[in-house]
C-alpha cells in the first residue's frame, strides 16, 4: 500500500471528499492546507490574518507561509499521510523534497473546468466535521444539516463563481506544472474525477493498492 500520498487536482475535483474516505480505508491522516488555513483564519491567528486576503480573492497564499505550517505538521507524522491541496507550486514541491519527505504516489484527479464550476458553486460544507455535500448532486438527508453530525451546513466564502474562476486560473498557472514534475519522477497516476464519487474511489483503490 502507498503510504505517503499527494492528491493533486483542481478545486472541486473531489480531493477533500475522497480524502475523508481514504484516511479511514488507509489508516493515514488527512492533511489539508486549505483546512489548516481556514482554521487559522477563524481563530484569528497571525497566519490566518496574513492568509485571509489571498484566500478571499482565490489567489494562492505565499509559499513561505504555507511551507511553515506543513513542515511542522509532517514532522509529527511517522506512519504516512494524505496531502490534499499541498504542494500547489513547484517551489512547494521542492521544499517538501528538501525536507526529506519521500513520496510514494501522486494522484491527479482530472475534471474539466465547466464541471468544476457547477460543482463548486453548489457545494455545501460542514464547519464542524468537514463533510461535503452538493445542493443537487449530493444533498444532505435533511436540508441544510450535516448527515454525520447534525450541524448547520455552510457555503465556503470562496465557493462563488467569481472566486472559483480565480482559483481555477491559479490552478492552471501555478499548480498544473506539478503534473509534469511528478510524472518525470515516475510518481504520477491519473484518475477520471468527472463521474460519481464511488467510481472515483474505485479508481483510487486500484492506484493506491489498498
Ligand atoms: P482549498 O481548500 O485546498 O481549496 O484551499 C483554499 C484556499 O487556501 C486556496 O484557494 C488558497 O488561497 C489557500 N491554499 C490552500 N492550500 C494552499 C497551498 N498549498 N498553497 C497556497 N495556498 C493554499
Amino acid at each position: 500500500m502507498k503510504k505517503r500520498v499527494i492528491l493533486l487536482g483542481p478545486p472541486g475535483a473531489g480531493k477533500g471528499t475522497h480524502a475523508k474516505s481514504l484516511t479511514v480505508a488507509m489508516h493515514i491522516p488527512h492533511i489539508s492546507t486549505g483546512d489548516m488555513l481556514r482554521d487559522a483564519r477563524s481563530r484569528g491567528t497571525e497566519l490566518g490574518k496574513q492568509a485571509d486576503s489571498y484566500m478571499s480573492s482565490g489567489a494562492l497564499v505565499p509559499d513561505a507561509l504555507v511551507n511553515g505550517i506543513v513542515a511542522e505538521r509532517l514532522a509529527s507524522e511517522t506512519n504516512g499521510y494524505l496531502l490534499d491541496g499541498y504542494p500547489r507550486t513547484i517551489a512547494q514541491a521542492e521544499y517538501l523534497s528538501a525536507c526529506g519527505e519521500k513520496i510514494d504516489a501522486v494522484v491527479l484527479i482530472d475534471v474539466a473546468d465547466d464541471v468544476l464550476i457547477e460543482r463548486i458553486v453548489g457545494r455545501l460544507s460542514c464547519p464542524n466535521c468537514g463533510a461535503v455535500y452538493h445542493r443537487t448532486n449530493m444533498p444532505p438527508k435533511v436540508s441544510g444539516k450535516c448527515d454525520a453530525c447534525g450541524k448547520d451546513l455552510v457555503q465556503r466564502a470562496d465557493d462563488n463563481e467569481v472566486t472559483v474562476r480565480q482559483r481555477l486560473e491559479a490552478y492552471h498557472k501555478q499548480t498544473q506544472p506539478l503534473v509534469d514534475y511528478y510524472d518525470k519522477l515516475g510518481l504520477l497516476s491519473k484518475i477520471d474525477g468527472a463521474g460519481s464519487v464511488e467510481d472515483g474511489f474505485a479508481q483510487l483503490k486500484k492506484v493506491l493498492e489498498f
